[in-house]
């Protein structure tokens, strides 16, 4: 029989599973965890069609120094992690040169003007198209320089066709009235709308994918069995193995690890990020917020409202540092002076992360039969449908809706 295996039951594999699964396939999901307990679990909720560009840019640069030094600044950079980090630190630079630039920007916005494409057509199948909001999210500005210094964002986000139209302080009142005047100026993204509960949608996607045959098992994956260069099988820690032809590996961020059982090496890191969920937070939300000169986003989700973001760099294995997550909850005050911080939780998750900000979707370089699906950055959610059918044309034979070379593993 032929079987496909997918490593990692995230937002990711559990829609390659449902994808393939439904394509006819025998599909089993594997996960060392329960499903969706990973970056997934947490996340700000967006469908950020709008954020495809690399991080890495000129302009990007100039500003880390300032960032870097201040303690409470978007990105933190644990001192004893630097040497591990520096290798991906180099690939990072090199990936904002400006000729490089220009081509990761038409790699990720390919994948953005095809997100709703799939994600409406996965959300149908799945019986829950309603989990998408409504409304799209606002930037936020409170003065003309804080916009300023935003205009190159927009200016790329424009160039590529997604329109964004500005708000005035009145059109905002009237659609945010809890926003404080501080606010002078914001932005709308229409598209970029939310998932009510990006947790329950992984859960939902692994139990349609359950009544449609699918089989989940149990176990950290610590083998990958190859003959005559093709997969043959994975082996869980504790020596059960599942016979496959074929082998995902959307693991997130611990993909690497997972590569390098078949001895491919991918620059994959975490970005390490937080959220603070409120429960009982004494106002209401319709759109998702950003606030680029303070960088978090409040998002509305099922549970209350989320604030989150930030950027650490502190690798797989270090303890979580929640004043992170409440730095941003005082910044979110700012912008929301009634929010009441009651009821809340703190989470962190990792973000997989590649130098260049493009994913990898993408059959390996090395062995036959193993495909990879990670590196989706801070844009797991909002890709996950179209990987996943990206994905299943791979493992299938179908031709791809787009050429795949920007997301090909051998890129490095
Ligand atoms: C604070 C924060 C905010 C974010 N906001 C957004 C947002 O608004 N929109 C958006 O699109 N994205 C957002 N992201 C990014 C998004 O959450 C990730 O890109 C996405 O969740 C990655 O999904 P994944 O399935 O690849 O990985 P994960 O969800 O991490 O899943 C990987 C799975 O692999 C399993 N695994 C790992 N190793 C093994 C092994 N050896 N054997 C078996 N199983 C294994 C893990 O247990 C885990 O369940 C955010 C991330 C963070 C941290």
């Amino acid at each position: 029989m032929n079987r496909t295996v997918v490593v990692g039951a995230g937002i990711v594999g559990a829609a390659i599973a449902f994808e393939l699964q439904r394509r006819g396939r025998s599909v089993v999901l594997v996960d060392r965890d329960q499903p969706g307990r990973g970056a997934s679990f947490g996340n700000m909720a967006s469908i950020a069609v709008t954020e495809f560009m690399p991080i890495s840019r000129p302009t990007t640069w100039l500003k880390i120094p300032g960032w870097l030094a201040d303690p409470e600044g978007p990105i933190r950079l644990r001192p004893g992690y630097l040497p591990k980090l520096t290798p991906w630190l180099l690939r990072f630079l090199a990936a904002g040169r400006p000729s490089r630039v220009a081509k990761l920007e038409q790699a990720g916005a390919a994948l953005c003007r095809r997100v709703y494409d799939d994600l409406l057509p996965m959300l149908e199948a799945a019986g829950v198209p309603d989990v998408l909001s409504e409304e799209g999210c606002l930037s936020l500005y409170a003065s003309d320089a804080e916009f300023e210094s935003d205009r190159e964002h927009i200016d790329i986000i424009e160039k590529f066709g997604f329109h964004c139209p500005a708000l005035s302080r009145d059109e905002l009142q009237e659609r945010e009235p809890a926003i404080a005047p501080i606010i002078k100026k914001a932005i709308l993204f229409p598209q970029n709308k939310s998932i009510r509960d990006p947790y329950r949608l992984v859960l939902t996607l692994v139990e349609r994918f359950r009544e449609m045959g699918g089989v989940v098992e149990t176990g950290e994956v610590a083998a990958i069995d190859c003959q005559d260069g093709a997969v043959k099988s994975i082996a869980f820690s504790d020596g059960r193995r599942i016979a496959c032809q074929e082998a995902i590996l959307a693991a997130g961020a611990y993909t690497g690890r997972l590569s390098r059982l078949i001895g491919e090496n991918i620059p994959l890191e975490t970005e390490r990020g937080y959220h603070t969920q409120i429960m009982a937070p004494s106002i209401s939300l319709r759109h998702s917020l950003i606030w680029p000169a303070k960088a978090f986003m409040v998002t509305p989700t099922a549970g209350g409202i989320r604030i989150g973001g930030t950027v650490e760099m502190a690798g797989l294995d270090a303890a979580p540092d929640y004043r992170r997550a409440r730095v941003l909850v005082g910044r979110a005050k700012q912008a929301l002076p009634s929010l009441q911080v009651e009821q809340t939780s703190e989470w962190m998750g990792h973000r997989p992360a590649l130098p260049d900000t493009v994913p990898i979707i993408s059959c390996s370089a090395k062995v036959q039969g193993v495909f990879y699906a990670t590196g989706h950055g801070h844009l797991g959610l909002t890709y996950s449908a179209t990987t996943a059918r990206l994905i299943a044309d791979l493992v299938t034979g179908q031709t791809p809706p787009l050429d795949l070379t920007p997301y090909r593993v051998d890129r490095f």
